[in-house]
C-alpha cells in the first residue's frame, strides 16, 4: 500500500490539473487563480502523512511501486525524489530546520532534474513552492524528515538509534 490523497483540479481558463492548495496558488500555466477547497488545503498534511509512510514502509520516500491516478498523485511521484536526493545527499537539511540551505537544494533539483515541456515551464515555479511548503508544514508538525526511525537527534548531532 501507498498513501493516495485522490485530489483533481483543473484550472476553469486553460484546463490544466493542479491542485491550488491555499489562497496564495494560481495556475502554474495561465495564472488565473484556483477555487481553494477544504480539501485542496489538506493537501501538504496529506503529503506529509505519505511521506512518514513511505520512509516507515521503504526506508526511503520512494515507495516500491506507484500509480499515478490522478494530478495529486502525479505531484508526490514528482517530489518523491527531491526529497529522496536530499536524503541520499543532504540528510542535514532533513534532520534541522534549513529552509534556505533546502531551498536552494530542491530548486536545483527540480532545475535539473524534472523534465517538462517548454510551455510547461512555470510548472516548476508551482512545484518549488510546493517542496518548501511541505518541508516548512513537516517541522512544524515536528516530524523528522530524515529517516526517523534510524536517526534521532542527540546534542544536536545526528546519531543512529544504537549508537
Ligand atoms: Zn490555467
Amino acid at each position: 500500500m501507498t498513501v493516495h490523497l485522490s485530489m483533481r483540479y483543473e484550472c476553469e481558463v486553460c484546463g490544466f490539473p493542479y491542485i491550488p492548495y491555499n489562497e496564495t496558488i494560481v495556475c502554474p500555466k495561465c495564472g488565473k487563480k484556483g477555487e481553494v477547497t477544504e480539501e485542496y488545503k489538506t493537501l501538504i498534511n496529506g503529503i506529509c502523512r505519505s511521506f512518514v509512510y513511505n520512509l516507515d514502509n521503504f526506508k526511503g520516500y520512494i515507495p516500491a511501486f506507484w500509480w499515478c491516478g490522478d494530478v495529486s498523485d502525479n505531484i508526490q511521484y514528482t517530489l518523491f525524489p527531491v526529497y529522496e536526493h536530499c536524503l541520499k545527499n543532504h540528510k542535514e537539511v532533513l534532520a534541522e530546520y534549513k529552509p534556505i540551505e533546502f531551498r536552494k537544494i530542491s530548486d536545483l533539483y527540480i532545475d535539473e532534474k524534472v523534465n517538462l515541456a517548454d510551455e510547461l515551464l512555470p510548472v516548476k515555479k508551482y512545484l518549488k513552492q510546493l517542496s518548501l511548503d511541505i518541508y516548512e508544514k513537516a517541522f512544524e508538525i515536528g516530524f523528522n524528515l530524515s529517516l526517523k526511525k534510524k536517526f534521532v537527534k542527540r546534542n544536536g548531532e545526528l546519531k543512529t538509534d544504537n549508537s
